[in-house]
């Protein structure tokens, strides 16, 4: 595909977010069939990637939204995703968004706390809207993926304490404006074991039988996102393998004929459609070690700095490391220009012998990349492509 890049992008502005739809719409083909063989649903978790073209691409599949601010709600709405099928998770939600939650009539609000749960009922109560309740379970699953993207331990700021639980079924109870929709779990992001998701799938069936003994027959089960990719090859395995991760929860998900099955996925979705330009400003040949400077930086892909991300590097329109003679190649940390030593996309990357100018891609850019960039050092805008 790198060849394709620079055959398309000529002489453009870098740093640029380089977007393939094609394979953004194959990816989501493969996932709702995937989903669809057992009736499960997907609701796309916005905050990966909000880009109101990918957006679009995502609705018109007829995927959910899963949102965790009241504008990601009004923008999916925008966007071509029913409110029916938009969630609201999140543990800071204001008055506002909650109502915006309200006045959608979206399909649920993921509540995160009891106090939460007071400003919902007290909110639907007095502009007579009715609130769809799914209590967030923390199901102390250790997701074993970098602690910054765990979420569903007992030390997390996620999810309902469980001691909580009667607390919050008497709450919905008393009030006639909330409504107990769903149980809602999330155990972290970027999750490539997949017996994570089955000891998952054991908790859920333990508090799906524990709320079911107490008389609720809960509608729906979300088990929430975090599947993850393939960051070290992108191109072998462009695409994740759904059918492995919902035939899992077929496997081992304890459902009663009714209950609904819900996803929420964001990385999986978009991660690998996406790919982040940029140009060589300079080569700095150092003592130890050689630095390729880039005009892309944390600011407009914040992962490795954040958490120590690995994103693959490549020299655009080159040929591989392993097609390559010793001499053709070299070590480089490759660094932006932020005024930051964590500022830095990947130390001792082996690429062919770089020289300014050369254009440089940052794989797997689509899941927050372009979401998380800042405006820090007065930073020009990003520009985008969109390969069609
Ligand atoms: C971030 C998030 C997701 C999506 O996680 P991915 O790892 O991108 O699939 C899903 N649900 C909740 C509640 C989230 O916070």
């Amino acid at each position: 595909m790198t060849q394709d890049i620079i055959q398309q992008l000529g002489e453009v502005q870098t740093p640029l977010y380089y977007y393939d739809l094609p394979l953004l719409r194959e990816t989501l083909t493969v996932a709702k069939n995937a989903a669809d063989r057992y009736g499960y649903h997907i609701h796309y978790a916005i905050k990966a990637n909000n880009n109101p073209r990918i957006l679009r691409e995502v609705s018109a599949q007829g995927f959910g939204a899963d949102c965790v601010s009241g504008l990601e709600i009004e923008r999916s709405i925008a966007e071509g995703f029913a409110p029916s099928d938009i969630v609201f998770a999140g543990v800071g939600k204001t008055d506002r968004e909650i109502l915006i939650g309200l006045e959608n009539q979206i399909m649920s609000f993921n509540v995160e706390s009891v106090q939460e749960l007071h400003v919902i009922g007290d909110l639907a109560k007095e502009h007579e809207l009715k609130g769809r309740i799914a209590l967030r379970i923390n199901p102390n699953v250790d997701a074993k993926t970098h602690h910054y993207i765990t979420t569903g331990l007992d030390e997390n700021k996620f999810g309902i304490m469980m001691h909580e639980l009667t607390n919050c079924l008497d709450i919905i109870n008393a009030n006639a404006y909330l409504e107990l929709v769903g149980l809602h779990f999330h155990v972290g992001s970027q999750i490539t074991d997949l017996n994570v998701f089955k000891r998952l799938c054991l908790k859920v069936n333990e508090w799906n039988a524990w709320f079911y003994e107490r008389g609720y027959d809960v509608p729906v089960l979300n088990l929430g996102g975090g599947l993850g990719i393939n960051y070290t090859e992108p191109d072998e395995e462009a695409i994740v393998n759904f059918n492995n991760f919902f035939y899992l929860f077929h496997e081992f998900l304890d459902v009663r004929a009714h209950q609904q099955i819900h996803f929420e996925l964001g990385r999986s979705i978009v991660a690998n459609c996406g790919t982040l330009v940029s140009r060589v400003l300079y080569i700095k040949e150092g003592l130890k070690k050689n630095f390729a400077i880039l005009d892309a930086g944390m600011t407009e892909l914040m992962r490795p700095a954040l958490y120590q991300a690995y994103h693959k590097v490549e020299l655009i329109g080159a040929k591989t490391i392993e097609e390559s003679e010793k001499n053709e190649i070299k070590h480089y940390d490759v660094v932006g220009p932020i005024c930051e030593s964590s500022d830095c996309f990947g130390k001792d990357v082996i690429l062919p012998v770089l020289k300014r100018g050369d254009l440089i891609a940052i794989r797997s850019t689509g899941a927050y990349g372009e979401v998380m960039s800042s405006r820090y050092n007065l930073r020009q805008e990003l520009q985008y492509f969109f390969k069609d």
